[in-house]
């Protein structure tokens, strides 16, 4: 991928783009900056080998829960909706626990690209030297303190924005993959395309409560700290990665099956959640509280959201003028109705 991203992308913009591994045993990513402010993007992305190693064993054990007859049982009793398998048929247990993880791994590698492409470590500096070196840390440990303020709001409004630049390239790489490559039969990309959608999907709520490390995963303001919380995370992506993918299928030619996306989405972010809760923390969140329900259905989110979206509002032009490249739909959006939704008087709703 980094080879691709030089040869085109970066040659194209006189850039440069470098990749590594560190050795450190835990589970982190960060992203690297010294593009002085105007000039050509200047990038590196480093992953962790136990970043890598652990995102195979959630694949694996992911799997092993969802194809498991207990747990079978238990959705079929506990979701009522419940609308297809729990793993895609068009791939075999194997080809599901290689999928799911080559899906997160370059998932996550999408997210740093996508902090470097806004160039989020100047907006986070906000104001320092234009020539300094930015990075920014998907797990930082050793932080001096816990972010709160304007900083906690920046922190969580560009993680999210990177969020939406991954999820679009990952499917957008996905539908040139699987929807029309030269792997896949004629007439079997549409199948095989969602397949890998339905686990990338459970895949995010397996890196997002990771990247949560143990932390509450209740949404709550004032916001503090770096990372916005797993069920907020997955709230947001789950609409994005539907409309999307019903957008890639219509462009190749296939029906957009919006009613079976939402509904197939929406089961893979719960089971996603409730495997991270239950089969594999300690959880003693209430599950309903865990499922994805829209936006809409979410007063409880109004305050966090309204912090979002003016701090979001506000350094999205700077953010902008920054973007080296990428598509237009891979910028965090917030649709009008939404916007009129938080920013309603909550004793109306
Ligand atoms: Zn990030």
């Amino acid at each position: 991928m980094t080879q691709n991203l030089t040869d085109g992308i970066y040659k194209n913009l006189n850039g440069s783009l470098s990749f590594g591994w560190a050795t450190q045993p835990k589970f982190n990513a960060w992203a690297e900056s010294d593009t002085v402010v105007g000039g050509p993007p200047q990038h590196k992305i480093i992953l962790h080998y136990e970043l890598a190693r652990l995102l195979y064993r959630d694949a694996e054990n992911f799997c092993s829960f969802a194809s498991n007859e207990r747990t079978k049982r238990l959705i079929q009793t506990t979701f009522a909706d419940h609308a297809t398998d729990l793993l895609p048929e068009c791939f075999t247990l194997d080809d599901c626990i290689h999928n799911m993880f080559l899906g997160s791994l370059t998932w996550v590698y999408f997210h740093e690209l996508g902090h470097l492409m806004q160039e989020h470590g100047r907006v986070r500096n906000d104001g320092s030297s234009a020539y300094a070196i930015t990075t920014i840390q998907e797990l930082d440990a050793q932080a001096a303190q816990i972010l709160n303020g304007r900083q906690a709001s920046i922190s969580h409004a560009t993680e999210l924005a990177a969020d939406s630049e991954a999820t679009t390239l990952c499917l957008i790489a996905s539908a040139r993959h699987f929807l029309k490559g030269p792997l896949v039969d004629d007439g079997d990309g549409a199948e095989v395309f969602i397949g890998s959608v339905y686990l990338l999907t459970c895949s995010l709520a397996c890196i997002f409560y990771r990247f949560n490390a143990g932390s509450s995963p209740q949404v709550v303001t004032p916001i503090t700290g770096s990372h916005p919380s797993p069920i907020y995370r997955l709230e947001l992506s789950a609409p994005h990665i539907y409309e999307l993918t019903e957008l890639l299928l219509k462009a190749s030619d296939f029906d957009g099956q919006r009613r079976r996306l939402v509904s197939m989405t929406k089961q893979a972010a719960d089971l996603g959640s409730f495997f991270c809760n239950y089969a594999q923390g300690a959880g003693t969140e209430k599950t309903i509280n865990l499922f994805v329900k829209g936006f809409l259905q979410r007063p409880e989110f109004k305050p966090y959201s309204k912090e979002i979206l003016t701090v979001w509002d506000e350094i999205q032009p700077s953010i902008m003028a920054s973007r080296h490249f990428g598509v237009e739909l891979g910028v965090l959006r917030f649709t009008e109705e939404f916007r009129n939704f938080v920013f309603s008087d909550s004793s109306t709703t």
